[in-house]
């Protein structure tokens, strides 16, 4: 069980789900108590019914949130709890800093049209949801030392819900919430330029709200290329299929483009082909700015150890490597100037760098 980790210095996440990263424990004890069928009696057969060992096509990876998403969604005390274990969960994996990303109107059961998972109507909003998950993140904070901020997550099919999400990023931009983010099948055709989503960002540029974008994930170059270009995104999630546009790329680099790399859920969703090099290799032989991150635990039945041990013994990462890239993690955080500075010098004792004050001349 006590295994040196791949690499035991403190990390900086980026690209983590909420809704990805439920305890089974927690999901069966709510099933039992608000009277919601599961598949399955125990916590271990039910992270296997959840979980997936081998790759798995988009639509049945999608499939498995419909197994426990109505537990959580819909109940207080359910939804404060998962962000709080959350925090638990991170400490265990030694992150020093997370950025944890969920849709509040997947949780909600109130003033949410179409409401998600067949619930019936409730009176938990999307606005209650993102001031519950608060909570559980702040307390986690306290109780187990790991900084924590939040990202709302516009869903690509529901265009709809996007201007109230970049309304909630500016509601509650000082209790944890730091950007917003676009998720969800990335292979609708058009979906980035659809009005609702355009405007959001666009409301969120203006008002200073940090923007990431799900994109070149399973979907191409193209897709990359709007959420820069049309959303004005400052860090791509995933970005795999940037490196097959030589030219987007290119530019991509120039600027110093953050790509969010989740290595172990790439391969089971598919979205890299494991006869091929993975984006990362390239990334890592260009210097590129990227992180590594679980994107959702649950259903990899990973942490944040999987990736670094699957790049580190499977691609050759090193020690250097992985305290470059953590780095530029946590340059590429939406937190302000004056953390940010905190979470480097932090980074920067632990990895035995002096700190970049003391580094200049
Ligand atoms: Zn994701």
């Amino acid at each position: 069980m006590t295994q040196t980790p791949s690499f035991d210095k403190p990390k900086v996440e980026l690209h983590v789900h909420l809704d990805g990263s439920f305890k089974p424990e927690t999901i069966l004890y709510y099933g039992r108590k608000r009277g919601i069928p599961l598949p399955a009696n125990t916590a271990e057969e039910l992270k296997n019914i959840i979980g997936m060992d081998k790759p798995l096509t988009l639509p049945c990876f999608l499939a498995k949130f419909n197994y426990y998403m109505p537990v959580i969604a819909g109940c207080r005390e359910a939804i404060k709890r998962v962000a709080y274990e959350f925090v638990e969960m991170k400490a265990k994996e030694g992150v020093a800093y997370v950025e944890v990303r969920y849709s509040p109107h997947l949780l909600a059961n109130d003033k949410v049209e179409p409401i998600p998972w067949n619930q019936a109507k409730g009176d938990i909003s999307p606005d209650e949801v993102v001031h519950l998950v608060n909570q559980g993140l702040q307390e986690g904070e306290r109780d187990f030392k790991v900084k924590v901020r939040s990202i709302l997550c516009c869903m690509r099919h529901e265009p709809n819900w996007s201007p109230e999400v970049v309304e909630l990023c500016k509601k509650y931009r000082h209790q944890t919430v730091v950007g917003i983010d676009l998720a969800g099948d990335e292979t609708i055709v058009g979906s980035s330029l659809f009005s609702g989503h355009l405007k959001a960002y666009e409301e969120a540029v203006k008002n200073g709200i940090h923007r990431t974008v799900h994109a070149g994930e399973v979907g191409s170059a193209e897709v990359v290329q709007e959420a820069v270009d049309r959303l004005h995104t400052e860090r791509v999630g995933h970005g795999y299929h940037t490196v097959e546009d030589e030219a987007l790329y290119k530019r991509l680099l120039e600027r110093n483009m953050h790509f969010e790399v989740c290595p172990w859920s790439s391969y089971l969703t598919g979205a890299w082909n494991p006869n091929t090099e993975h984006a990362v290799v390239r990334f890592k032989r260009d210097k590129a700015n990227y992180s590594l991150n679980t994107d959702d635990p649950l259903i990899f039945k990973s942490t944040l150890e999987t990736d670094y041990k699957m790049t580190k013994e499977k691609m050759g990462f090193t020690e250097e490597e992985f305290k470059r890239l953590n780095i530029n993690a946590a340059k590429s955080s939406f937190l302000p100037e004056g953390e940010k500075k905190e979470l480097l010098n932090l980074l920067y004792k632990a990895y035995g760098i002096p700190p970049a004050a003391e580094r200049q001349p």
